[in-house]
């Protein structure tokens, strides 16, 4: 494959992420033709389309969960470097590379993987503890402020069990800022939960991106989306089909396929 060298990385000093002409393959089905996308620093961008459409792999291939097949991914304006196993596919040829673009990046799934065997504070003091090597005083501290601000300083010493959705998730939430990454991935982060506890979790995603966070946003919450975002793409089949500032793309969608979209989740 070929890497061209057009965009220097110090054309992106404020560019957390950059996705060029990414294709990715599941055996024949080509679920992502053709994806561009930039975040700069405070971008908030929000990942919209129906189920299938490739949103989750899109973000799967930013943090290398899967390898795109064809196409650059820049984090942190670095570029990814892309190889081939010996069956052909495409795998990162850097370990050491892959663990540094993951540190950049924190993701928060649709299901809140904290780990059950521990109590919320360990699980937001873990990795910058195991990975980071911060001194355990030091994040705990770190780690009870992070509480504080998502609204769970009472519920430190419970585990995920003990807790509801909403916390659940606000505590991943937590866990992944412990890791102060440059960009904030979310995968449909309330699509798990009951009805009532979305307002809690979206708040605390708002609060963030007030404050300055970088993220991409994958959701169904389109008053949400409409009203966090500076930038929203709207994705069919595999490829952007709609892009723009939420008044555009929301307002005056010019594609058909996105107004009908739009109009389903009206
Ligand atoms: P979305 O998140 O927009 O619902 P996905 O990115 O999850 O869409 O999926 C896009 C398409 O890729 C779907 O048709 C899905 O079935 C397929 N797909 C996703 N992951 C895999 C995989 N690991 N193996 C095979 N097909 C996959
Ligand atoms: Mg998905």
């Amino acid at each position: 494959m070929t890497q061209s060298p057009a965009v220097a990385v110090d054309d992106q000093a404020n560019t957390a992420i950059l996705v060029r002409d990414l294709h990715k393959r599941f055996g024949e089905t080509e679920v992502l033709k053709g994806v561009s996308l930039t975040a700069r620093d405070g971008d908030v961008i929000s990942l919209i389309g129906s189920s299938g459409s490739g949103k989750s792999t899109l973000l799967r291939c930013i943090n290398l969960l899967e390898t795109p097949d064809e196409g650059q991914v820049w984090v942190n304006g670095e570029l990814i470097r892309m190889g081939r196993d010996r069956r052909g596919q495409a795998v990162p040829a850097d370990r050491r590379q892959v663990d540094r673009i993951r540190q950049r990046l924190g993701m928060v799934f649709q299901g809140f993987n904290l780990w059950t065997h521990m109590t919320v504070l360990e699980n937001v003091i873990e990795a910058p503890v195991h990975v980071l090597g911060v001194p355990r005083p030091e994040a705990v501290d770190r780690a009870k402020a992070l509480l504080d601000k998502v609204g769970l300083s009472q519920r430190q010493d419970y585990y995920p069990s003990q807790l509801s959705g909403g916390q659940q998730q606000r505590a991943a939430i937590a866990r992944m800022m412990a890791m102060q990454p440059r960009v904030m991935l979310f995968d449909e982060p309330t699509s798990a939960l009951d009805p009532e506890l979305v307002g809690e979790v979206l708040r605390v995603i708002r609060q963030l991106a007030d404050e300055g966070a970088t993220m991409l946003i994958v959701t169904h919450e389109m008053a949400f989306a409409r009203d966090v975002s500076s930038h929203v793409l709207f994705l069919h089949q595999g490829r952007v089909e709609e892009e723009g500032t939420p008044d555009e793309v929301f307002g005056n969608p010019r594609s058909e396929r996105c107004r009908q979209f739009l109009a389903r989740r009206a």
